[in-house]
């Protein structure tokens, strides 16, 4: 997605190698305007799985998959929350993850009354780096014994991994930034 590259070249910070900072757009403050065409070519790409429920994890991947539900029929947004609270009472689907950014190990959790066996799934979130978190919500899909439409991903980092842990699983992927790699100050898209 060419506006969105564009924007990463303009006001994204690389912290190193590893890690992108795009926070004046999608990870702090939001550009509305484009979430609203990241979430118009995700639904373009996913119209006709008949998707009935996006699934994503707190809190950056919300207002993408938000902006994606506009466009397909308003489905339900679900975010797998990361930290358990004392009203969480009911049964939850849980699957642990390793956070990329902090280095913690989490378990994540959906509340089993939100996922059916009936619902076909669109799996949204802000980055992919090493899978650890779409792994987690792929977990959590076939625990629920759903169909899994694919996963949709704003930015993928590809030289850490996680895209081919997806693809070898059979599993469809759409990345709309794909960055092959961060060195000497230069990002590169594939
Ligand atoms: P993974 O689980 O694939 O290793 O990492 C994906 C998760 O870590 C995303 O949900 C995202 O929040 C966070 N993340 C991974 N890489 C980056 C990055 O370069 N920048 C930011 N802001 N978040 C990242």
């Amino acid at each position: 997605m060419e506006i969105l590259k564009q924007r990463i070249l303009s006001d994204g910070v690389e912290l190193g190698t590893e890690i992108l900072k795009v926070d004046s757009f999608l990870n702090h403050q939001i550009d509305i305007e484009l979430i609203r065409q990241i979430g118009q070519e995700f639904a373009r790409r996913f119209q006709k799985e008949n998707i009935t429920k996006i699934l994503t994890i707190e809190s950056s991947g919300i207002a993408v998959a938000c902006a994606t539900s506009f466009c397909l029929g308003d489905v339900p947004v679900i975010f797998a929350k990361k930290e358990k609270a004392s009203s969480m009472t009911d049964e939850y689907y849980c699957a642990e993850v390793k956070s990329f950014t902090k280095g913690t190990i989490s378990m994540v959790r959906v509340n089993k009354k939100f996922l059916h066996s009936e619902d076909t799934i669109l799996i949204i979130d802000d980055f992919l780096a090493h899978g650890e978190a779409a792994s987690g919500l792929i977990n959590i899909v076939k625990q629920a014994g759903a169909r899994l439409a694919g996963v949709a991903i704003v930015i993928e980092k590809e030289f850490q991994g996680g895209g081919e842990k997806i693809k070898e699983q059979g599993i469809r992927l759409e990345s709309l930034a794909v960055v092959c790699s961060m060195q000497e100050g230069k990002i590169r898209f594939r």
